[in-house]
């Protein structure tokens, strides 16, 4: 894709008057952004995106949820990605130990929707997600960073820098902030909160790599996410998801904070955890193919979601922690969400923007955060692991939100998530 491609919506779709630029402004062109200006593009609406970088780029974040196919299905944007021949996806394999359990998507409690879904290379899978927006007429500049911004509901001024070392502005009548970990607006405006967001959220530090895995085990299922736990440190948990070309991504999460780790480098830290799990001899001929990145304190959140002129979508809004896979699809929705409120505007509705944005995104939100947190406390690794057969419905309503169907409000684990986690803990818990 060139550096900085430039198409524009039809004029006759076109919205702005001549004292603007488009209609929306968003900055950022990963899933929450370009989403967003699909819907957009599609109602008429005429849209500027500004991207930092230059596509492809790296992004971690790689294993989808189903339900994040319903919002690309809505969006027109679901054949490019089912074309691009990305590994399919249908559940979760969960393994401490000797204990393992094996989750299909598709046993989940929804009427309808998606059971399956993708494990993608971001980098292709943004890409593509980018071009299919700009053919719907959205303009995205690469490599246009957003470096201010002035903004008043229906007077908005973004300025950027690109990679030329130009400065200039864009005038827009809002402003979409899919930054990602970027955080723009929320750190310009000073409402970015860092650190621990939710009861058990310590600040954790990831290091990963993409390795060709050479997996020989013909028990090992590449059509499922493996989450390993540590047999010991059960905070300690790693992720395997694997590529349709024969690769496939390897981290680990491990507490930022551990003296176990004090002034070890990288490299040490991932073989010695590596090896204290079964995924040693699993990947024993396996070949990075990048080289090792850490992220750390990564959870993040915003005081609030909105305000005068503009909107926070996806990890600009706020990133839990990645062990339900669950940002890209959050990302997705809060796209969906935040379209459907602007595209209501300018038909002349007032927008409600806590009514008809905040609240609805921190349903579903609020649901991970509890499964976060029953997570690293313990609950939901003993529900997973010692899950009764019996209760085929609890199950299902279980599988659902692993499946990203949070905010379903027919599933009592989406409705009342801490009574049921409580009452399914009791149930599965052994002792
Ligand atoms: P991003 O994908 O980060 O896109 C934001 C874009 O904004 C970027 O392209 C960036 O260049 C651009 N930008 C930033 N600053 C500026 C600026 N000043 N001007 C213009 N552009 C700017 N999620 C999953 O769904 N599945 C997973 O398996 C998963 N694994 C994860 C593992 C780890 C260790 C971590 C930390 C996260 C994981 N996530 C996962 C979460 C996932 O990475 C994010 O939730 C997701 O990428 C958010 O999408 P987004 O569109 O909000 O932001």
């Amino acid at each position: 894709m060139p550096h900085s491609q430039t198409h524009t919506c039809h004029d006759a779709r076109t919205n702005a008057d001549a004292n603007y630029d488009c209609d929306i402004a968003i900055i950022g062109a990963g899933p929450a952004g370009t989403v967003a200006a699909k819907f957009l593009c599609d109602a008429g609406l005429s849209v500027i995106v500004l991207e930092a970088q230059t596509f492809p780029r790296f992004v971690i974040g790689e294993s989808l949820l189903p339900n994040c196919m319903n919002v690309l299905e809505r969006a027109g944007l679901l054949d490019a990605v089912q074309d691009a021949g990305f590994q399919h996806k249908n559940g979760a394999v969960f393994e401490r130990g000797v204990q393992y359990q094996s989750i299909d998507f598709r046993e989940n409690f929804e009427d309808a929707g998606w059971g399956t879904t993708f494990q993608v290379q971001r980098s292709r899978f943004d890409q593509i997600l980018a071009q299919t927006t700009i053919n719907a007429g959205a303009d995205i500049r690469f490599g246009h960073k957003v470096t201010h911004a002035v903004l008043r509901d229906g007077d908005c001024v973004l300025d950027f820098e690109n990679d030329a070392g130009e400065t200039g502005q864009i005038r827009s009548t809002f402003v979409v902030d899919a930054s990602g970990y970027g955080r723009v607006l929320p750190r310009m405006l000073g409402i970015a909160k860092s650190g621990s967001i939710s009861d058990h959220s310590i600040a954790r530090r990831a290091v990963f790599t993409h390795m060709r895995d050479h997996i020989s085990d013909p028990a090992y299922d590449r059509e499922k996410i493996l989450i390993t736990v540590h047999p010991v440190r059960t905070e300690i948990w790693y992720w395997l998801i694997p590529f349709s070309d024969g690769t496939a991504s390897v981290g680990v999460i491990y507490p930022d904070q551990d003296p176990e780790f004090d002034g070890l480098d990288d490299q040490t830290i991932f073989d010695r955890l590596i090896g204290d799990t079964r995924l040693a001899p699993l990947l024993a001929k396996a070949e990075p193919t990048r080289p090792l990145n850490a992220i750390a304190g990564y959870s993040a959140q915003s005081d609030t979601l909105f305000g005068d002129g503009y909107v926070l979508l996806g990890n600009s809004a706020g990133f839990l922690d990645p062990v339900f896979s669950s940002g890209v699809t959050i990302a997705m929705h809060s796209a969906e969400l935040a379209a459907k409120a602007l595209i209501a505007r300018n038909n002349g509705r007032t927008v409600d923007w806590d009514a008809d944005y905040a609240l609805p995104l921190n349903k579903g939100v609020e649901t991970f955060r509890a499964y976060v947190d029953a997570w690293y406390d313990g609950r939901l690794q003993t529900i997973i692991f010692n899950q009764p057969d019996a209760d085929n419905k609890l199950k299902r309503m279980v599988v659902s939100i692993l499946a990203g169907y949070a905010w379903n409000l027919e599933n009592p684990l989406v409705n009342k998530t801490d009574r049921y986690l409580e009452m399914l803990h009791d149930l599965c818990d052994p002792s």
